[in-house]
């Protein structure tokens, strides 16, 4: 039994690194502390207690996780200090060597976390709680509120296809999921504190159901159910897993935005075998013609990973040519990092760290071009945004239903509303797009 009179007028610090998923998951861990009567600390204030949400996605990512940790440990010298998330499940007994932390959790317990803080003593030498990745079988739930606008719903976790350059599926373990009934009660949660857009987020949800013969398409369509929830948007879903049934309703649906997240990873047949993708190019640039198709206004962001091994200059060349010829809005360009226990790390031919940054930077420029010509479309246009609370002495911003940035001059009334609005011309960085009109609230 956890003694909560321990946490009495006790602060806690949270750092995270990587993806939304971990971004939703400390977000869920913060509120259980709250709710245990820990506050979270203002800056400037000494914590009592340090909780880092690892990734392990990249070399760089565990050094900067480190380094977060020598920061926190420096800072907060009495805290008692957790490390949890990827890195955590994949190098527990090292991280729980790191002077100043005190236990190290694996993706098993994130939401565990309370068990773990005793009366906040320091141990003498770190411990650390894993169990293989592969035998995990719990599902830990999140929903975060990220800026009382927009919330991110965890739907699934873990992955099973082993893509050879990833070490997600041994960090993160099977692919599982809760029941749809139980998401649709969370966000029903979510309309309840006036929450407007829900971003739908896991590992790999377009393999949603897989641990309870349920499939992705029922949980859209039980979500787009959910009274009081303006807006859905899919974080991520492999191109295998966007079924025509999926995007068909998407068209129709009201709530499911016209906005799709595609990780391609590579623009030649020959590296996506090397990668065990589960497509070729032809039938990406088929799954991208038919999106357009039945979505000709969707905002089409895609996933590439330049410099993994095998990508020779010819096929980069290959790749770089295929991209341009798609009718995508925005790429996300990433830099191939070697993962240890990956079966890429048995393919010839390595990338120097030189090249790596040359592709990367012809494949940002690449984006840009197809960002800027995809919002150009809309100049001029009718649009509805959701507005965000505004940052002190910063614009107002938001998105339309097709994930164009839209930026004005702050409106109290208009914060966490959707507005109907006539589209200007670009802001001055060319990041958004700006209001010529302001039409009015939309009901
Ligand atoms: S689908 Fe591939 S890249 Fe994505 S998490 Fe699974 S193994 Fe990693």
């Amino acid at each position: 039994m956890i003694d909560k009179t321990v946490f009495k007028d006790k602060k806690a610090v949270y750092y995270t690194l990587g993806c939304k998923l971990n971004f939703s998951e400390t977000s869920t861990i913060e509120r259980t502390l709250q709710e245990a009567g820990i506050r979270t600390a203002r800056r400037g204030e000494k914590a009592d207690i340090c909780i880092i949400n690892s990734c392990a996605v990249t070399q760089e990512a565990e050094k900067k996780c480190r380094q977060a940790i020598h920061k926190l440990v420096r800072q907060h010298p009495d805290a008692f200090v957790v490390v949890t998330g990827c890195y955590a499940q994949l190098s527990a007994p090292k991280l729980a060597q790191e002077a100043g932390v005190d236990v190290v959790l694996g993706i098993d317990r994130k939401g565990e976390i309370l068990d773990f803080l005793g009366d906040l003593t320091k141990n003498e030498q770190g411990e650390w709680y894993t169990q293989p990745a592969k035998d995990v079988r719990n599902f830990v739930p999140s929903c975060s509120r990220g800026d009382r606008t927009r919330y991110f719903l965890k739907v699934q976790d873990g992955c099973d296809y082993f893509c050879t350059y990833c070490t997600i599926p041994f960090a993160r373990g099977r692919s599982r999921n809760p029941k749809v009934e139980s998401l649709v009660e969370q966000a029903r949660g979510v309309a309840s504190e006036g929450g407007k857009e829900i971003v739908i987020t896991g590992v790999n949800i377009g393999d949603f159901g897989k641990s309870t013969g349920e499939d992705f398409t029922g949980l859209v369509k039980a979500l787009d159910a959910v009274e009081g929830i303006s807006r859905y948007r899919i974080s991520s879903i492999e191109p295998n897993l966007i079924t025509d049934e999926i995007i068909g309703y998407m068209a129709q649906s009201k709530r499911f935005m016209p906005h799709l997240h595609i990780p391609l990873q590579a623009g030649s047949d020959e590296v996506l075998k090397l990668m065990h993708r589960r497509y070729d190019t032809a039938f990406f640039a088929e799954k991208i013609a038919t999106v357009r198709n039945i979505l000709p206004d969707a905002f089409i962001g895609v996933d590439v990973i330049v410099g993994t091994r095998g990508e020779s200059e010819e096929l980069f060349e290959q790749a770089y040519n295929f991209i341009k010829g798609l009718d995508v809005s925005q790429l996300h360009v990433f830099s191939y990092s070697e993962r240890p226990g990956t079966r890429a790390l048995s393919i010839e031919g390595a990338v120097s760290p030189a090249e790596k940054h040359r592709r990367s930077r012809m494949l940002i420029e690449l984006s840009e071009e197809k960002r800027i010509a995809f919002y150009e479309r809309y100049i001029g246009k009718e649009a509805v945004v959701l507005f965000e609370k505004p940052r002190p002495s910063m614009p107002m911003g938001g998105f339309t239903a097709n994930y164009i940035r839209v930026e004005c001059e702050p409106v109290k009334e208009y914060v966490n509303t959707l507005v109907r609005v006539r589209l200007g011309g670009f802001n001055s960085d060319r990041s958004a797009l700006t209001v010529d009109e302001i039409i009015g609230v939309e009901q």
